[in-house]
């Protein structure tokens, strides 16, 4: 636990086959520095998860800043600390690794994919993520490293619903293809899994929390929310020792 029980959501599906993956809450405090409260707040948050990470044998974690787009860095390890790229929305962490990553998210869907071998990857979601289809660039960047998608398990994360995510015609159209003539509800996840299923994933699973429908637990940018949760994931490395 990296705090407290409330300050964070585990996927205990990914728990049970070996990996560190959660997403922190609103009652951990944001992890986003375009809010009003001291930068050194917040960092301090990074840091018990720094730490956390540490505790479980994982003396790296790789971040970026996020530009919603299809780029997926591939991670082997070799360095300590806290790395921040520039514009990259995905990371996949390579066996044996002992990589974390962590995505900031507060609408936008974290995608987390695990592989048996302890490979991961977790990338950042949002509509134009969709659109460019990062889940396939995750795919593809795991498969490169050997991990056959069949494999994979895959789990979508805290995010908006697809009843309280309306865009706008356009953006509906590019999404799904089809025309409306008013804005409409759109479902992030269910086209995530759809392009995963596309790619060969068969084990899929879907976070029951709405970033705005559970605006008490998580930050939603639709719901007027500055602040940001991260996701992380790591393979934990006694596990697959
Ligand atoms: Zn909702």
């Amino acid at each position: 636990m990296i705090a407290g029980p409330d300050h964070v959501e585990h996927v205990p599906e990914l728990a049970a086959l070996g990996f560190l993956a959660y997403t922190t809450t609103r009652a951990f405090g944001s992890m986003g520095t375009a809010t009003n409260e001291p930068v050194r707040d917040v960092m301090a948050r990074w840091q018990t998860v720094l730490e956390h990470l540490r505790g479980a044998g994982v003396p790296r974690l790789a971040t970026a800043s996020q530009v919603h787009g299809a780029r997926v860095v591939v991670h082997r390890g070799g360095w300590d600390g806290w790395l921040r790229l520039p514009g990259a929305d995905g990371h996949a962490c390579e066996a044996g690794s002992a990589t974390a990553a962590a995505v900031t998210v507060a609408d936008c869907v974290p995608v987390f994919l695990a592989h048996p071998s302890g490979a991961s990857a977790l990338l950042h979601s949002g509509w134009r993520g969709t659109e460019a289809r990062i889940v396939e660039a995750g795919i593809d960047a795991l498969a490169a490293a050997g991990c056959r998608p069949g494999e994979l398990v895959l789990h979508l994360g805290p995010a908006i619903c697809g009843r309280c995510y309306e865009v706008s015609p356009d953006v509906y159209g590019r999404l799904t293809g089809r025309a409306v003539d008013r804005p409409t509800p759109v479902d992030l996840r269910s086209l995530i899994a759809a392009h995963a299923r596309s790619r060969g994933v068969r084990t899929i699973s879907v976070s029951a929390l709405c970033t705005k429908c559970h605006g008490d637990r998580l930050f939603s940018h639709r719901g007027g929310d500055v602040g940001r949760q991260i996701s992380v994931m790591a393979a934990v490395p006694a596990h697959f020792a």
